[in-house]
């Protein structure tokens, strides 16, 4: 693969990663479904437009539910990691919101889920992720993600494992 090809390939699966969050949100917020049935919806619809491979699809449906879980337990720390993950237009246009609504629904149906194994929890380089702080496992340094991106190297020690608060 040559760089250029690198990436084209990440920003296609930052771009996924964004819609499939929003449109996630969007299907919880009409209060008719769970967190795992709106965010199955929301994959099919985008793997309907032939946009990304169902393997792709599945890889990233992993770090979108991950994201959830961890906002829906910090809520208020992480309205602006939400916000900027989930709401750039909506704010734009003047939309009531989601994030109450998302998150506490989010919290209840995740918590137990999240609690089950740290590992459920863990962030690695090359997942891609919404906004907030990442520290490092091994070094404790940390990096402050301002947009949604595809994690890198620890920038001290090149470790690769991560977790992450707000
Ligand atoms: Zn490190």
């Amino acid at each position: 693969m040559t760089e250029q090809d690198h990436n084209k390939d990440e920003q296609q699966e930052i771009g996924f990663y964004e819609k499939l969050t929003k449109r996630t949100a969007e299907i919880l917020e009409e209060g008719k479904k769970t967190f795992d049935e709106s965010l199955k919806k929301a994959g099919e619809e985008l793997n309907n437009a032939g946009e990304f491979s169902s393997e792709q699809a599945e890889k990233i449906k992993v770090w979108v539910r991950r994201d959830f879980a961890l906002m829906g337990q910090h809520a208020e720390k992480a309205r602006d990691s939400f916000k900027k993950a989930v709401e750039p237009h909506r704010v734009a246009a003047g939309a009531k919101s989601l994030f109450s609504s998302v998150l506490s629904s989010t919290a209840e149906t995740l918590s137990d889920w999240a609690a089950k194994t740290e590992k459920n929890l863990e962030y690695k380089t090359g997942e891609v992720t919404s906004p907030g702080t990442l520290t490092c496992k091994m070094c404790e340094a940390e990096m402050h993600l301002k947009s949604n991106v595809r994690i890198p190297p620890c920038p001290k020690c090149h470790a690769t494992l991560f977790r992450k608060s707000y």
